[in-house]
């Protein structure tokens, strides 16, 4: 198993480095509004990485268009790179997916995504940065 570096910060040095909306996501595991992210509607190739601490966390070649408002993904680029929580907030129980190199927030993964893996990496475009080929 690859052992990944720990990327950690204070409450105050990710406020300076992130926009408001990108810390409230990130940070306090926010939602932007369906449809209102810079990806939801991108098609562009690259490498889409973790606004906070730039790891490559998911492929534009995994990027699909599931209508929801948000950049869907079929898989991250690698299993350990994202980890993944029980969350139970809202009434609804849904699995966290959050940066596993700094903690961010990302999004949620759901059981209802398209081959080859079946699952719906759906995640805020304010969490990612992505990097064009
Ligand atoms: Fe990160």
């Amino acid at each position: 198993m690859t052992k990944i570096a720990k990327v950690s910060k204070s409450d105050a040095e990710w406020r300076q480095q992130l926009t408001d909306q990108q810390y409230h996501v990130t940070r306090e595991k926010g939602t932007e509004r369906a449809f209102t992210g810079k990806y939801w509607n991108c098609r562009d190739d690259g490498i889409y990485r973790c606004v906070c601490c730039g790891e490559p966390l998911f492929s534009s070649a995994t990027k699909f268009d599931a209508g929801c408002g948000w950049p869907s993904f079929t898989a991250p680029l690698a299993e350990s790179i994202v980890d993944e929580h029980e969350d139970r907030s809202h009434f609804m129980v849904r699995t966290e997916v959050t940066c596993s190199k700094c903690g961010a927030h990302l999004g949620h993964v759901f059981p209802d995504g398209p081959a080859p893996t079946g699952l719906r990496y759906c995640i805020n475009s304010a969490s990612l940065n992505l990097e064009k080929e």
